[in-house]
């Protein structure tokens, strides 16, 4: 058995270790600990603790993916939920869909039971409108939220600090390899703008019979580039884990106009390999790992390439 999770994942770690241990579902494990991430407020880029869009709106993106059977359940631009990734894999499980989005998802929570959550933490709010008071002229903040909103997302970039996620991936050679991912995406975004997170392929990808991958940071370069499908597709075609990485790398510093920042991606292939590596995060970038045998998990740093 393998498990790794982004830095971020930490108050969830635990909780899908002792799982995965004691034999439960994989997918269940995953989304077991990524609850836990989802309500901590500790952490300022998912859930609870993240960060909300221009109008200060929460709105937040997760996914599920079966690498076994290749399903995925995704949500994106979800309001008033927190524990979006259990959705995500409700949405799996109870839907002939892959993703729903904005009122429709939350039309189906609601259904299947989900409360609705104040999700904006009230630190977000203070700094989201701090911010953003300081980038309007009066005139705009005067008629906010009544203006274009657009010129604003230039200045108010700012995609080291404000913008994570928590993906974890899980491979065995009996209960197959998985994947699942949340966010509450980057900070200010544009209503309605869907990061990688829930999008298969560019976030996150799995297939049992070769491996998984998972990214965070800049959303805007893995879906350009089809990320995660790419490193798991590399496998297919024989290259080793380490290549195949090299090969998603590279196609993203082919990407020389439009939005251009960081990625970091997180793999795993079926024979028990795993790598995460930085490509021009300028933050340090670490990742838990326990591989079955470990007594705990461990946290390690990722490759810088
Ligand atoms: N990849 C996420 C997004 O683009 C954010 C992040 O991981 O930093 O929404």
């Amino acid at each position: 058995m393998l498990f790794i999770a982004n830095g971020e994942g930490w108050p969830g770690v635990p909780t899908t270790v002792e799982m995965l241990k004691s034999g439960a579902d994989s997918l269940t494990a995953l989304v077991a600990g990524i609850s836990r991430v989802e309500v901590d407020a500790r952490v300022r880029s998912v859930g609870y603790g993240g960060w909300p869009n221009m109008l200060g709106e929460m709105e937040c993106d997760a996914a599920v993916m079966d690498g076994t059977t290749r399903e995925v359940g995704s949500v994106g631009a979800v309001p008033n939920t927190i524990p979006v990734a259990r959705l995500a894999h409700e949405v799996m499980k109870r839907l002939p869909h892959v993703m729903l989005t904005g009122a429709g998802a939350r039309r189906f929570a609601t259904e299947t039971g989900f409360s609705v959550d104040d999700v904006l933490f009230p630190d977000s709010k203070r700094v989201w409108r701090e911010r953003l008071l300081k980038e309007m002229t009066p005139e705009q903040a005067e008629c906010f939220p009544d203006i274009p909103l657009a010129p604003l997302l230039k200045t108010i970039t700012d995609p080291e600090r404000v913008r994570d996620t928590t993906v974890y991936l899980s491979a065995d050679p009996a209960r197959g390899i998985h994947a699942a991912t949340s966010t509450s995406g980057w900070a200010w975004k544009y209503p309605g703008r869907l990061g990688d997170s829930p999008i298969p392929g560019a976030g996150f990808y799995a297939d049992s019979r070769y491996g998984a991958a998972a990214c965070t940071h800049t959303g805007e370069m893995t879906m350009r580039c089809a990320t995660a499908r790419t490193v798991v597709l590399a496998i297919k075609l024989g290259y080793s884990l380490g290549d195949a990485i090299k090969l998603a790398v590279d196609e993203l510093g082919e990407l020389t106009e439009g939005f251009l920042g960081g990625v970091v991606i997180h793999a795993v292939d079926a024979k028990g390999n795993h790598e995460v590596v930085n490509f021009r995060c300028q933050s340090e970038i670490r990742y838990w790992l326990w591989d079955g045998a470990m007594p705990e998990p461990e946290l390690r740093p990722a490759k810088t390439i």
